[in-house]
């Protein structure tokens, strides 16, 4: 812990009044000054932390005072190795933590709330505590382009004969290009599918002072800084090709193709940025659904997942309903009900393409290029239980169909096939949840060898 110089007590960032503040004699500090007791930020170059790894996923987590981490934030188990006292290189900014952790844990709470398919387990105090404030190691990039630029366009002018004449026009111009405010998350252990849901508010970054993170954990950082230099000219060269098009010269003179940009200022420089972190186990401890909490902006991302009873409780008095309303308002014939279940059919089957296409992105993360970058022998498995759905799904709208086909004088052919269509519908839903539960969650990771240094 970090003590007070007047008494002794501990000292922690306090997120209300963007203080330092002792817990015991509630001295107030000026985060931006040197504490007594504390690092200066100008002292050197090094962050110095005591670590602690997580024996079943291999997260790396720092504190900076004595505060033991006892669960890992991310697969929440609770076999934390202390290890020795580890140094990185000082982050060059810091975005405060603004919310606390009570207006956290209320925003989830209210989401978790209207969500009625969600288990209970999921709602409960004890779970929701363990809520922890880390900041995380984003890369930040800007990046500039300032010089002439030349550009060709060329219009059509007119027809002579069998002639057809343009004019070309060469675009002469000088571009002062800046881009800031790009940034993306150097943890493997973070995916980028939520870091690019709850974005910060670069504008508001300060100079990196140690004293802001007194009272929470950081992440220690295991994605090189350039992983998403890339990314960040990327996508700062599809505003600079939006931006030039839109100039009116281009149309006039023809100019539809603008040549790309290179940027030749580049700055990559690393910030500390605030979260707050929830992994809930499922019931059987094999997944974990994640809640993460913008510590800035209060933002939520959260993927829940469906509860069978409850799934099973809400279908039933739906089915009721629907029959009920079937019954007292309008009398469907034999064929009508076998195109209703066709209906249901190839709904439940583009519900089917749709996940085991997520779910094989899911299964090779090929939506994450930080997590690629330290993990290199993802490989693309064939789901096979996507494919027995779908093929389950299949069969369920070919059923009526044949029927409908060969239009047989009983009726009770009619009936047999829309029963036994929406019953293999039903499997097919049954089967559908279970495939949005696996989605929204994360397999609990076994300790995976981690490429590059560990190994070495
Ligand atoms: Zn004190
Ligand atoms: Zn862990």
């Amino acid at each position: 812990m970090i003590k007070c110089p007047n008494c002794g007590g501990e000292l922690k960032y306090n997120v209300q009044e963007k203080v330092v503040k002792c817990e015991h004699c509630g001295t107030k500090f000026n985060p931006k000054e040197k504490i007594a007791t504390t690092k200066a930020a100008s002292e050197g170059t090094n962050l110095e932390g005591k670590v602690y790894s997580c024996s079943q996923c291999g997260a790396n987590l720092m504190t900076f005072d004595e505060t033991a981490i006892t669960f890992c934030s991310y697969c929440g188990s609770q076999a934390m190795i202390e290890s020795k006292m580890i140094t990185q290189n000082n982050p060059d900014f810091i975005i405060p933590f603004e919310i606390n952790k009570e207006q956290c844990i209320e925003t989830f709470k209210k989401k978790i709330n209207k969500s009625i398919f969600v288990p209970n387990y999921m709602k409960s105090d004890l779970v929701v505590d363990k809520f922890r404030g880390i900041y995380i190691p984003y890369g930040v990039y800007k990046l500039g382009y300032n010089g002439p630029k030349k550009e060709k366009g060329s219009k059509y002018s007119h027809r002579s004969g069998d002639y057809e004449y343009y004019n070309d026009y060469s675009i002469n111009f000088d571009v002062d290009a800046k881009y800031e405010g790009f940034s993306y998350d150097l943890s493997s252990k973070f995916y980028d599918r939520y870091s690019q849901a709850i974005p910060f508010d670069e504008t508001k970054k300060l100079p990196f002072n140690p004293n802001y993170i007194l009272g929470f954990y950081a992440d220690a950082k295991d994605v090189e800084g350039n992983t998403y230099l890339d990314n960040a000219m990327d996508d700062a060269a599809a505003d600079y090709k939006k931006r030039i098009l839109s100039v009116k010269e281009m149309a006039r003179y023809g100019c539809s193709k603008p040549s790309a940009i290179k940027f030749d200022q580049i700055e990559q420089k690393t910030g500390m940025f605030p979260l707050y972190f929830l992994a809930i186990r499922s019931k059987n401890q094999k997944n974990i659904n994640y809640a993460i909490v913008n510590g800035q902006t209060g933002k939520l991302v959260t993927e829940l997942p469906v509860s069978y009873p409850k799934y099973i409780i809400g279908s039933l008095i739906l089915s009721a309903i629907i029959f009920l309303l079937i019954n007292s308002s309008l009398i469907l014939n034999p064929q009508e009900v076998c195109s209703a279940a066709i209906g249901f059919a190839i709904i439940g089957l583009i519900i089917n393409f749709i996940q085991a296409i997520s779910l094989s992105n899911r299964e090779t993360h090929s939506d994450d290029e930080g997590l690629q970058s330290v993990k290199k022998d993802s490989k693309i498995k064939a789901n096979v239980t996507s494919i027995v759905s779908i093929l389950i799904s299949f069969i369920s709208a070919l059923l009526p169909v044949l029927v409908l086909a060969k239009n047989p004088a009983e009726d009770l052919y009619f009936y047999g096939a829309a029963i036994g269509s929406l019953g293999l519908v039903l499997l097919n839903f049954y089967n559908i949840i279970k495939k949005h539960n696996e989605l929204v969650s994360t397999k609990l990771p076994q300790l995976e060898k981690r490429g590059g240094d560990e190994s070495a």
